[in-house]
């Protein structure tokens, strides 16, 4: 409470959680749109340790994808990464990134920011009313992928109506699939990764069939 007696607005927080394996200009977009969006105070990115989703023999060392992930976001002072899906060495799940992140920021708005892909499977999957109270869903528009999922679709009545907001950002059919294999081939990732992670994965010779993955864990 300010000295005339107003109560401060609550801050703002986004949080991207992702693999960023590696991160592209299609998660900074997104970030960077939902946070001019929803006046956003702070957008947190989160790499995961290991991904429920995804084999972890075929993602790269989570130390690297951390690195990957504060070297593409130093320069944006809204941005900032966290650490704690990395160090908490097991398979990550949404419901504990936001009971973490929730933790660290007990005052204020949490919004989950996820591609159209990911929102349909976390709300597959996961526990719903938990996932609810910790944070409001954004969910954003990415090519090839409908964002009005059918899962969602079938859902979205039985919600409050801002649990879930679905928004159309700026398209760019980037991803850290396609950038992996053009890495491996030899094909430029410039442009579509900031320039420090083109020399990141170039100087820790990421992607390279030559280069035997681990899972990160040490
Ligand atoms: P991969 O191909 O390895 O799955 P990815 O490009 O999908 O990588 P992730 O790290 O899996 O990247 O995605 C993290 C989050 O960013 C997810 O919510 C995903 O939907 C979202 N996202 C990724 N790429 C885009 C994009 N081009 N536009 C909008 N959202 C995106
Ligand atoms: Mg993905």
């Amino acid at each position: 409470v300010d000295t005339v007696g107003r109560q401060p607005e609550r801050r703002r927080v986004g949080i991207m959680g992702g693999t960023f394996d590696p991160i592209h200009h299609g998660h900074l977009v997104a970030a960077s749109e939902v946070a001019h969006r929803f006046a956003l105070d702070e957008v947190v990115f989160v790499p995961t340790g290991r991904p429920w989703q995804k084999d972890s023999a075929a993602v790269s060392p989570a130390e690297d994808r951390y690195l990957m992930t504060v070297v593409a976001t130093a320069s944006n002072p809204r941005f900032s990464v966290s650490r704690v899906d990395v160090d908490r060495h097991k398979v990550t799940y949404t419901v504990d990134t936001l009971r973490d992140l929730r933790r660290l920021h007990p005052d204020a708005d949490l919004y989950f920011i996820t591609g159209a892909d990911a929102l349909a499977s976390i709300l597959s999957w996961q526990a719903w009313e938990e996932l609810f109270s910790l944070a409001k869903f954004v969910g954003v528009s990415r090519p090839g992928y409908e964002l009005q999922a059918e899962h969602l679709a079938e859902h979205l009545d039985r919600l409050p109506a801002d649990a879930v907001t679905l928004l159309e950002i700026p398209a760019l059919a980037i991803s850290s699939t396609e950038c992996r294999r053009r890495a491996r081939e030899g094909a430029p990732v410039w442009y579509l990764v900031p320039d420090g992670v083109v020399q990141y994965i170039s100087k820790r010779n990421l992607y390279r069939s030559d280069n035997a993955r681990t899972d990160g864990e040490t």
